[in-house]
């Protein structure tokens, strides 16, 4: 089962709860439980799982194709610059001169599609690696920590999202830290999940940001419910909003300095609390039967 963990903004407490729910289920251990943190261009799930796995056990660098342009070959017509979307070639007739701006180029192909000189070829370009650490110690062995790191400067985080979905998704559960907001590469970690954790706060911008993020993956048509983070206690509009909108609330996680002094040491709630302990199970249980009451309506 592929559970993703999603925000519409950075600072909603996204990765402490999926952090959370991945020790909480690994220390179970009734299944191999990974974990892969997708927000690749700020991975930050490594300061809570640091301590479990120290141990890297592979390192897989992470291309994508550029093209390469033969200037004896190249007739200078042009087509190749109409038809990449992103500027990403420049040419100068007269000087017989081309090039790519290769930040720009997010190996579409469209470029080598269109050329009928056979002027362009493909060469790689690394743009990023994924870490992959296996669970050393006795309990749960097998369970393994994946987060995906893109070089500084490039731009598109999309290929290592798909090449550590893809390539690396083997335990019988996932849990998918992903990278806040609604871009192309949240979308990539989201559209193949079979239950979405939307963690949310209990105020006005919580709920505009919320809204975001219910918008996107009703398009997605994906089953999802709602954690609050740093819950004050009394009813609220998040709440009001999720009644009516016939969302469910699966968790509530009180604002509490106790937590908060937690978090700062980089440590997981799971670990330094019983109750919190037993509330992450029990979110597990519940995201399992949405996700079974979801599929007996498909
Ligand atoms: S389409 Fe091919 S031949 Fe035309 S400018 Fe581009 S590389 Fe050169
Ligand atoms: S691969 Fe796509 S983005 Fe890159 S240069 Fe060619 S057309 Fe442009």
């Amino acid at each position: 089962m592929k559970i993703a963990i999603a925000s519409a903004k950075g600072g909603t407490g996204k990765t402490t709860i999926a952090t959370n729910l991945f020790e909480a289920l690994r220390l179970e251990g009734n299944f191999t439980v990974d974990f892969f943190d997708t927000n690749v261009g700020e991975p930050d799930a490594h300061l809570f799982l640091d301590n479990i796995y120290t141990e890297q056990t592979n390192k897989e660098v992470v291309n994508i194709k550029i093209p390469l342009f033969d200037k004896e070959k190249c007739t200078y017509c042009g087509k190749c610059l109409h038809y990449c979307e992103y500027d990403a070639i420049v040419m100068n007739k007269e000087d017989r001169n081309i090039y790519l701006i290769d930040n720009k180029c997010t190996s579409c192909g469209a470029c080598i599609y269109v050329c009928n000189d056979n002027a362009i070829t493909e060469i790689d370009k690394e743009i990023g690696i994924i870490n992959i650490r296996e669970n050393k110690s006795s309990d749960n062995q097998g369970s393994r920590f994946i987060d995906g790191y893109l070089n500084i400067g490039h731009p598109f985080v999309s290929p290592i999202v798909q090449s550590m979905k893809t390539k690396l998704i083997t335990g019988q559960i996932s849990i998918i830290d992903t990278a806040p907001g609604t871009s192309r590469a949240v979308v990539e970690a989201l559209y193949d999940v079979d239950y979405i954790v939307l963690v949310a706060e209990s105020s006005a911008f919580g709920l505009h940001d919320l809204q975001l993020m219910v918008k996107m993956l009703n398009e997605l048509r994906k089953g999802f419910g709602v954690v609050i983070n740093r819950y004050h206690g009394e009813h609220n509009i998040v709440q009001e909003y999720l009644e009516k909108a016939q969302i469910p609330l699966l968790m509530e996680i009180p604002f509490k300095m106790e937590y908060a002094r937690i978090y700062s040491e980089s440590e997981l709630l799971v670990n330094n609390n019983d109750d919190m302990r037993k509330k992450f199970l029990e979110l597990f249980e519940k995201i399992k039967s949405e996700y079974m009451l979801k599929a007996m309506y498909r």
